[in-house]
């Protein structure tokens, strides 16, 4: 997976986001501020600016990404995903491409960073209740010697249950927990954008 790969991946993240913005603005606007597709796709469109043209090692573009995302979205999507990227490209470094294993360590990384910069666990309702199943079903697939499209689909179907496990939470961090028991039943936008995060890795990698 050298560094075009790793654009494609990031050009198909920023078409899923712009695809289902209205979807989750609507999502974060029944437990938030109906800003989180706006928010995502104004960051995903300058990502797509910055990455136009840009040549490097797959941390390079993953670096960038991380700071564009830092410096246009607000909110408190803004520097998790901003988070997320940067310690992404810290684990990828310099290297030309990475292979399966490479990559799953970057997602972890990714992950990491989240919980590093949000400090939100399990449970409390948010984006690492998708992509903690995620990268556990991509480390689990590889461990199991499947090859990485396949991996890639399991972690997909993690991601999904995931996101759907937050329909009946109480949000416990962020803006929904402002609403206490009434945030309960509905599906948390985060965790539904960092799903498309890694259906768009499936699409782009996982051939
Ligand atoms: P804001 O809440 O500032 O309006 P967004 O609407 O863009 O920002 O993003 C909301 C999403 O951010 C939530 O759905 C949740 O998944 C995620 N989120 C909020 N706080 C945290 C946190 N502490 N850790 C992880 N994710 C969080
Ligand atoms: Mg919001």
């Amino acid at each position: 997976m050298d560094a075009a790969a790793v654009a494609a991946w990031l050009r198909e993240f920023a078409r899923l986001i712009a695809e289902n913005k209205e979807l989750l603005t609507e999502l974060d606007s029944a437990i938030g501020d109906a800003d989180h597709g706006t928010n995502m796709d104004r960051g995903m469109t300058a990502v797509l600016t910055a990455l136009d043209g840009a040549a490097g090692t797959p941390g390079a573009l993953l670096k960038r990404t991380g700071m564009t995302l830092v410096s246009t979205v607000g909110g408190a999507s803004g520097p998790l995903y901003g988070t997320a990227f940067l310690r992404m490209a810290t684990a990828a470094g310099d290297a030309d491409s990475l292979d399966a294993e490479g990559f799953a360590k970057v997602l972890r990384a990714g992950l990491d960073g989240v919980v590093a910069r949000g400090k939100a666990e399990i449970g409390d309702k948010t984006m690492i209740d998708a992509l903690t199943p995620a990268v556990d079903a991509l480390d689990a697939a590889l461990a199991d010697g499947q090859p990485l499209g396949e991996a890639l689909r399991a972690a997909v179907r993690g991601a999904e249950q995931g996101r759907e496990a937050t329909i009946p939470l109480v949000a416990r961090k962020g803006r929904a927990s402002y609403l206490g028991e009434r945030s309960a039943g509905h599906q948390d936008p985060g965790a539904t954008s960092v799903t498309m995060l890694v259906a768009a890795a499936a699409k782009a990698l996982g051939a």
